[in-house]
């Protein structure tokens, strides 16, 4: 059976291991989860770092948005594996490279995932957050929302945005929304989008932000965006893997999983968190 998310053929069977090893996990998204958990049920001793004190990762705000809030049982689903195979996890530790190497691992494996890009427009002092900090319920919502990048995040934090009775616009550089999105999950976003009246301007680029909006550029020149209390970044993300380097040369063996190589999604980064497990 081929994974249609990542194109790889074959079941997955958990087997013992003859050779047990201890194994360092950096990172506590389904990534981190995942290879902590398999690992752990084949017999390997391991301990799971989190820098966090709640596990989930991006998984987190990914559940936020009306209609995924499923993906938290997920979540649930992996601290109850991992507990039941004794991983020792450890919450609230931002792992450094001496951490890890007293811990005198056999196998370092380093998900680490990734962060927001930022935004490199001027501001004369409009409110700019992450949309991912709002997912996350880390920030407290304006009134009148401007959201920048009409992606998957973008369009699931409008949607948020909504739920929460406010009104949002949305601005994005290409030429349509929902570019990274499955067909049938974006049917649905984009209908509750028109059935609330959402303003979506495609082709235009945000210039500089202003007290109330933003200037911005489309075809027919610079254009005001007014109104509007707050803006909302949806840039996409980049990889977060610091430690990769700090380790080269210090420990046995190195793996890095998940969004940590490259910005993808759940789906990759467990698929790849369980065949190195499998492997291990
Ligand atoms: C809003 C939103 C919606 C999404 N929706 C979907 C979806 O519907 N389907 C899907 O498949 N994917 C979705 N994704 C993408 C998905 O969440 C990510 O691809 C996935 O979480 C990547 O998993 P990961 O384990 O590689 O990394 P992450 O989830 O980023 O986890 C990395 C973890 O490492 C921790 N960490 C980092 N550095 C250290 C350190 N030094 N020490 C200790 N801990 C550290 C972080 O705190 C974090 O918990 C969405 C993402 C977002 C933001």
């Amino acid at each position: 059976m081929i994974n249609p998310f990542t194109g790889h053929e074959g079941t997955m069977k958990i087997t013992q291991t003859g050779h047990p090893k201890s194994v360092v996990v950096v990172g506590g998204g389904p990534g981190g989860l995942e290879v902590a958990w398999v690992a752990a049920a084949r017999g390997h001793k391991v301990t799971l770092l989190e820098k966090n004190n709640k596990l989930g990762g991006q998984f987190i705000p990914a559940a936020a948005p009306p209609g995924k809030h499923e993906l938290a049982r997920g979540i649930r689903y992996y601290i109850e594996m991992c507990k039941k195979y004794g991983v020792d996890i450890r919450l609230g530790i931002e792992a450094n490279a001496d951490q890890i190497t007293i811990l005198n691992p056999d196998i370092v494996i380093l998900a680490t995932g990734a962060v927001p890009i930022e935004a490199q427009i001027p501001n004369e002092g409009i409110p700019i957050v992450q949309a991912v900090d709002v997912l996350s319920g880390k920030v407290m919502l304006g009134q009148n929302i401007l959201i920048v990048g009409g992606g998957l995040v973008g369009l699931e934090t409008c949607e948020h945005v909504l739920s929460q009775n406010r009104r949002a616009a949305i601005v994005e550089m290409q030429d349509s929304v929902g570019k990274d999105i499955h067909p049938s999950i974006k049917y649905f976003i984009s209908k509750s989008l028109a059935e609330n009246h959402v303003e979506i301007l495609t082709n235009t680029k945000v210039e500089s932000f202003k007290m109330d909006g933003a200037i911005c550029t489309n075809q027919s020149g610079h254009i005001k965006l007014s109104g509007f209390d707050m803006v909302l970044l949806a840039l996409g993300a980049k990889s977060y893997n610091p430690l990769e380097k700090d380790l080269e040369g210090k420990v046995k063996s190195l793996h890095v999983i998940g969004d940590a190589v490259k910005p993808r999604s759940a789906v990759v980064a467990i698929e790849e968190g369980a065949r190195l497990a499998l492997g291990l």
